[in-house]
């Protein structure tokens, strides 16, 4: 399963703002993009373009980094919205947040997406009772996230719980904090979704 394994602060950095990709760090005072605001590299501090398709490549490259999605799978997506019914940029946002590994992280039951990805492929997830292992699967409402029985005993696991329990959880969730649990109610629709991205400049960059 393809994944990026770069350093991720450079991603903030290269979109001029948090991503929040690191769990804890990201609200420190050592998150790169307070220390150095600046795009990474050689040329980082040189003249930004502007162009119309400059600004619609980048969102697009701040939504796949910011849900942790390669190219060739964000474009599916890309896809798929276009084929449902209704208005393609929010289709996308949707398919993109009712991910397991996004919903994970929603849930407070991970620091950041990473983790959460990394969490669900280590088998600590139950979707409706089933063990699910695939961070790309798509949830539907009334899909319930549960993490394992067994994975309530892990040290790593406990001190997850622990340090994101306070963290809000989205209306178009409903999280049982005793029995560690998460409820899809509805799917999210546009004003739900806090991500920091205009969907509309990603539909008219592919539909060029
Ligand atoms: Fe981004 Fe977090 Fe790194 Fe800051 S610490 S640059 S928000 S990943």
């Amino acid at each position: 399963m393809a994944r990026y394994t770069g350093a991720v602060c450079r991603l903030c950095r290269r979109e001029g703002e948090k991503l929040f990709l690191k769990g804890d760090r990201c609200y420190s005072d050592k998150c790169s993009v307070s220390r150095r605001n600046y795009a990474p590299g050689q040329h980082g501090q040189g003249r930004k373009k502007n162009s119309e398709y400059a600004t619609q490549f980048r969102m697009k490259q701040k939504a796949k980094r910011f849900y942790g999605v390669l190219e060739n799978q964000f474009h599916s997506y890309f896809v798929e919205a276009e084929r449902r019914q209704g208005v393609t940029g929010e289709n996308l946002l949707r398919l993109l947040e009712t991910r397991l590994d996004n919903v994970v992280y929603r849930l407070g039951f991970a620091s950041s997406r990473k983790e959460a990805r990394q969490l669900v492929l280590h088998n600590h997830f139950t979707v409706n009772g089933k063990k699910v292992n695939i961070p790309s699967y798509a949830l539907k409402a009334g899909d319930v996230v549960a993490v394992k029985e067994k994975s309530l005993s892990s040290e790593k696991i406990k001190s997850v719980l622990e340090a994101n329990s306070a963290r809000p959880v989205p209306q178009w969730l409903d999280k049982n904090l005793d029995a560690k649990t998460g409820k899809v109610i509805n799917l999210p629709n546009r004003e739900d979704i806090d991500t920091p991205v205009e969907e509309s400049l990603i539909v008219e960059l592919y539909s060029k």
